[in-house]
């Protein structure tokens, strides 16, 4: 495992588990508790995974100490506005029965809402409910707008990211500000998997294809996010830390990209 340090210090383990899509119950509950087996200790939830109970019990049955893992959630579209920001808050701590998320997203940039969620935002972290803000789904154009408004500035910015969509103006924006970019569909959920070149390099490698583009990211600086719900699938996309991809690899890897998305172009949102 790797760890990210962020604005504020903290440090954000990498790559961390992602479980949108897992089905709420036991399907969400198990792949949570293989994750942390397998070494993850960072969870990505969000209000509308409908899944952030799961996500808590498991926490809590794996017995490892809270303060070990790093857990997100993000605060969802319909919630936004200062009130019913917070207010969407605590239901998720109560959801999670924890008493802290590490880390707390705007999931989308709402127009006409998302500066008082970020008030939000900033009250909830001055108040010590979460230990990092951030946004997701944020363009350059969404960033610089919060220069405007933000006391606190985001320390994250959680976007699709992956060689098939390789944001590298975003990439470097987010550099250049000190805010740590996190990929999620980091696996173009599985859409781009029999990609020639993923095979040609994961044979040097012994890996899969999985696990090259686990490391673009990583290599990237981004923490991904993948997400799986088979015991094995998890595994192997941990096990990323006994390679390393060349420039000349990365240089290869960063010409796969065309523009794929698996979720909505934010960069229309006004
Ligand atoms: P991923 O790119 O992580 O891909 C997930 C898909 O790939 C699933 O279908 C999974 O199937 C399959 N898969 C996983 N590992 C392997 C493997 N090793 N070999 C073959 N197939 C594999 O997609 P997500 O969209 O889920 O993104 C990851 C996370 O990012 C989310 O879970 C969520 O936490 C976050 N996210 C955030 C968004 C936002 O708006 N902020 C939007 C989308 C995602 P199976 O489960 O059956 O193994």
């Amino acid at each position: 495992m790797e760890k990210i340090d962020l604005s504020n210090g903290l440090e954000m383990p990498s790559p961390g588990f992602g479980v949108f899509q897992s089905k709420p119950g036991q399907e969400a509950y198990q792949a949570v508790l293989w994750a942390l087996e397998a070494g993850y200790r960072h969870v990505d939830t969000a209000q509308i995974y409908a899944n952030e109970a799961d996500v808590g019990k498991a926490i809590r049955d794996s017995s490892i100490p809270r303060e070990s893992l790093f857990l997100t959630t993000k605060i969802w579209n319909a919630n936004q506005g200062f009130e019913a920001a917070c207010d969407s808050f605590e239901k998720s701590l109560s959801q999670a029965a924890v008493d802290y998320f590490d880390l707390l997203l705007i999931h989308w940039p709402q127009t006409h809402t998302r500066a008082d969620t970020w008030k939000a935002l900033e009250k909830l972290y001055e108040q010590g409910k979460c230990r990092s803000i951030g946004v997701s789904n944020y363009t350059s154009k969404h960033l610089q707008e919060m220069e405007g408004y933000a006391s606190i500035k985001p320390m994250v910015n959680q976007v699709e990211f992956s060689p098939f969509l390789y944001q590298k103006e975003l990439l470097d924006t987010c550099r250049s500000q000190g805010i740590v970019l996190e990929a999620y569909s980091p696996l173009a959920q599985a859409q781009k998997l029999s990609h020639p070149l993923l095979a040609e390099l994961g044979s040097k490698f012994e890996a899969s294809p999985a696990q090259i583009m686990i490391r673009w990211s990583m290599q990237k600086g981004a923490v991904p996010l993948p997400k799986s719900v088979k015991q094995g699938r998890i595994q192997e996309n941990f096990d990323v830390f006994r390679f390393s991809l060349s420039a000349d690899d990365m240089n290869l890897l960063d010409k796969l990209d065309e523009g794929f998305r698996t979720c909505w172009d934010p960069s229309s949102t006004e």
